[in-house]
């Protein structure tokens, strides 16, 4: 029996042709992009997050230059909120249509029962994420709204302010510590997120930020995609501190294959062997406990290994933390089943 994966992160509504004209066809093995349906079966995957959001094209005048310590760093200027408001409306929708359109093979799931029937019925299912609350506002009627029409996960920032708080900026070598916690507002869009059972997401979020969440949600904490800041000191990866607070919180890390993240020189090239991914997960493992490690793939929103590739070459992952040591046992926790335990905590 091959292991099934569910995955924590991907970026592929940006990339549907219900999204943009000359999007893919999501229900069409496509030679561009991670991410398909014919992709995804092949390599195990029964679903995953996908993400909503707005990110980041980098031009001069948009992005504000943060000044730090010896170097300077591109960071993405805040959004609009209705603009993004109507940008995120439209991917709703776009997932909505495929979902339509496939028939019943896709599913918008809100829980972790819909997640497990599907997977039972051979249908994938989709979790909706959004990354980055730039939209909502701060008396967070968007919230709701977004709740009632299925999103279920929400990461506070992406690498970008907000009215809510501060994401880290993509730097390299770097502290995740790079500003100030989450405003009054962030406070009450955590509250608000426990109270109606929106899973957290810590990804992009600042050091103090992450540590403003740890002090107040009620949920284990999350970070969706991202990797160990002792093997790559990228701004974008957990530091041991951030990992035990994790741990405590009996909360969870997906691992991000973004290999920018990955590489010990940070360097964002494809040829970058699994041995180095597997790497990271042991030492999640380690810090963490096998309870509470996941992956992340981040496909369709960065360059990944490609021994990889792709999402239909995930078995090759999975042969690669076998060879590292991992038991069948093991790789079904990582694989999927630590995603089901954390989001049926989280979803209530
Ligand atoms: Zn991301």
């Amino acid at each position: 029996m091959p292991i099934k994966i569910f995955d924590g992160h991907n970026d592929v509504v940006q990339h549907l042709r219900e999204f943009t004209p000359d999007g893919i066809d999501f229900l069409e093995r496509s030679t561009t992009g991670h991410l398909d349906l014919p992709r995804a079966e092949v390599g195990g995957m029964f679903g995953g997050f996908f993400a909503l959001g707005v990110f980041a094209k980098y031009n001069a005048e948009q992005d504000l230059i943060v000044t730090q310590t010896g170097y300077e760093v591109r960071m993405a200027a805040p959004l609009d909120p209705v603009s993004t408001r109507r940008e995120i409306g439209l991917q709703l929708s776009a997932l909505r249509s495929l979902e339509q359109r496939s028939l019943g093979k896709i599913r918008i799931a809100t829980t972790v029962d819909e997640i497990e029937q599907a997977r039972r019925e051979d249908a994938f299912a989709i979790l909706l994420h959004m990354e980055g609350a730039d939209s909502i506002d701060p008396a967070l009627d968007e919230l709701g709204e977004l709740y009632r029409s299925g999103l279920r996960s929400l990461g506070i920032v992406w690498s970008r302010p907000n009215i809510f708080g501060h994401g880290v900026p993509f730097a390299y070598p770097r502290s995740p510590d790079t500003g100030p916690g989450l405003t009054p507002a962030g406070k009450d869009l955590v509250r608000e997120c426990n109270r109606l059972g929106i899973m957290i997401d810590l990804a992009h979020l600042n050091e103090r930020g992450f540590r403003d969440v740890a002090a107040l949600s009620t949920s284990p904490l999350v970070v969706t995609h991202t990797c160990v800041h002792a093997l790559c000191p990228s701004a974008r990866n957990l530091t041991d501190r951030q990992l035990d607070a994790i741990r405590d919180s009996d909360g969870i890390v997906g691992m991000n294959f973004s290999v920018g993240d990955v590489r010990p020189d940070g360097h964002r090239n494809a040829d970058t062997p699994l041995t180095l991914v597997a790497q990271h997960i042991a030492y999640l493992v380690e810090r963490l406990g096998i309870d509470r490690v996941a992956i992340g793939s981040d496909f369709d929103g960065a360059t990944i290994p490609a021994a990889i590739g792709d999402a239909s070459g995930l078995p090759h992952l999975i042969a690669a933390l076998r060879d590292h040591g991992f038991d069948d046992e093991a790789l079904k926790k990582i694989a999927s089943e630590n995603w089901m335990r954390v989001l049926r905590l989280s979803l209530q």
